[in-house]
């Protein structure tokens, strides 16, 4: 027996838990099930483990807009986050949804019969099984899960130490007392290097190039104020909307006047720093700021622990890999016990599924984003891929707002099928406008983002508030039978 349900979302992290909820609240009576190929509900917040594992971006905006975030902590650790994800899916049910060791390979779409049949294998057995749906949401994140991103080192093989990548974080790696090169710059590198600083004996940061680094209070202290006067939703909604405005007028001045964001970031960056620190080498990117995600670090804690002395920043190339530890372009070695490869991720989309619509499989650089959240051509389909320059929920909602108006209409009027349909005349644009190393080796395999509206992908939740929530539904593209 296939199974069958009115919506299959595909994904038990935080998107998809969203997406049930958002169903469960505006969509009472539909079916829905959630297919999770782990065996665990939460996504990234599961796979990562590594020391220090934190948000960076603040809870306020990286919680549901339908469910506070009441911990002190803005900035908030991995397991809290994995936690309230998880509750979330209790408190409104979805987590009996949710089918664990499912990966879905295939979606096949009939125009026929306007339904989809999905093939999942069973991860355990490697089984095949199916299941159809009218609606199917892929709410998969945007990485591989198998496989961490690691640049080919030459000489890996003979390095005697520890070789760790952030993905695959070993549970019984000791490196307390020893002495630790972390390689990278980004998000993980920072949030890892003064974690571990507390037990390692030295802690390098082995940077190709500079990242902009941020400092921001761990705890939002007018949140807590408004904790004490209003009722928990009321609170949340004014410190999400407050925090939405500063990082959206941050993005904007960034981009519309860099010399003074530079010179901003550069003023703070010093005053964190001990005297005569060469910033210039270590802490002045050659772009401008958001050409590359911000780093923010909660209460400036990177830069405490350079100025606690066991932590360096070195920015210079890998050569090789050598039995003691790392060689560098300059002729200069590391010495190190464990390497830390925080070199990011490999991009996937729609977790690696393939789509097929009336026997033609999806080509997706053929496609076009629409609203990113849907696909030219491809019908009764969404997705959700968050900002990259603000937190991913709030793209996540607003996805779930449009999906759940999207069969309100449909349910209401009799339409089965609902598809973007594209414009040969509009101009074709990188799914993600990002300098990023990880964006730019794979973007080619995503689909295209277009120059004008409504495929132009716009990381701006204000814009996209006023056409997901409010726009309407009928804008001359999107076409219902
Ligand atoms: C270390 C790290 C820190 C981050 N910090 C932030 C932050 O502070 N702020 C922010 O906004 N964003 C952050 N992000 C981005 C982050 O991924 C999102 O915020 C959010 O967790 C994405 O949720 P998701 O449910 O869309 O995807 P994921 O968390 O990736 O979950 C996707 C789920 O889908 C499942 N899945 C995938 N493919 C299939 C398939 N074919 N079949 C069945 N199941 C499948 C996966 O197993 C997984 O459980 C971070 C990312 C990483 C890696």
């Amino acid at each position: 027996m296939t199974e069958h349900v009115d919506v299959l979302i595909v994904g038990a992290g935080l998107s998809g838990i969203g997406a049930a909820c958002h169903l469960t609240q505006r969509r009472p009576g539909s079916s829905f099930l959630i297919l999770e190929a782990r065996e665990a509900s939460g996504g990234t917040w599961d796979l990562f483990r590594y020391p220090g594992i934190r948000s960076d971006s603040d809870m306020f905006t990286l919680g549901y807009r339908f469910r506070p975030w009441t911990e002190e902590k803005s900035i908030a650790d991995g397991p809290a986050i994995l936690r309230y994800v998880r509750e979330t899916a209790q408190e409104f049910g979805v987590d009996q949804r949710i089918r664990y060791g499912l990966e879905v390979v295939r979606a096949e779409w009939s125009s026929e019969d306007a339904t989809w049949t999905v093939d999942a294998v069973r991860t355990e057995n490697g089984e095949t099984v199916r299941f159809t749906c009218g609606f199917l949401w892929s709410c998969s994140g945007y990485y591989r899960y198998d496989e961490g991103y690691t640049p080919d080192f030459k000489g890996a093989e003979r390095f005697a130490g520890e070789l760790v990548h952030p993905q695959h974080w070993p549970e019984d790696l000791d490196y307390a007392g020893k002495r630790v090169v972390v390689i990278g710059s980004g998000a993980t590198a920072v949030t890892l290097v003064p974690a571990m600083a507390a037990d390692a004996e030295h802690v390098t940061m082995l940077q190709r190039s500079p990242t902009y680094i941020v400092s921001l209070p761990g705890v939002d202290n007018l949140a807590r104020k408004l904790r004490e006067h209003l009722p928990h939703q009321a609170a949340y909604a004014v410190t999400r909307w407050k925090n939405v405005l500063v990082s959206t007028g941050i993005y904007q001045l960034s981009r519309r006047r860099p010399d003074f964001m530079r010179a901003l970031i550069r003023k703070g960056t010093l005053r964190q720093l001990p005297e005569g620190y060469d910033v210039d080498t270590h802490f002045k990117p050659s772009y401008d700021p958001w050409d590359q995600r911000l780093c923010l670090v909660p209460d400036g804690d990177l830069f405490r622990a350079i100025r606690g002395g066991n932590v360096d920043v070195v920015t210079d190339h890998v050569e090789e890999l050598t039995e003691g530890g790392i060689r560098l372009a300059s002729g200069a070695e590391l010495e190190a016990d464990v390497v830390v490869t925080a070199t990011g991720l490999n991009l996937l989309a729609f977790g690696g599924m393939d789509l097929v619509v009336d026997d033609v499989k999806v080509d997706l650089p053929e496609t076009m984003a629409y609203k990113g959240m849907m696909l030219s051509g491809v019908p009764n389909f969404a997705y959700v891929v968050g900002y990259t320059n603000a937190s991913w929920t709030l793209k996540a909602d607003l996805v779930s707002e449009y999906v759940c108006r999207l069969l309100e209409r449909m349910d209401r009027r009799g339409e089965r099928v609902c598809v973007p349909v594209k414009d040969p005349d509009v101009g074709e644009e990188p799914f993600l406008d990002f300098a990023s190393g990880y964006v730019q080796r794979s973007i080619d395999a995503f689909p295209k983002q277009g120059a004008t509206a409504p495929w132009r992908l716009r990381m701006n939740y204000l814009r996209d508030v006023v056409a997901l929530r409010h726009g309407s539904l009928d804008d001359g593209v999107m076409t219902f039978r």
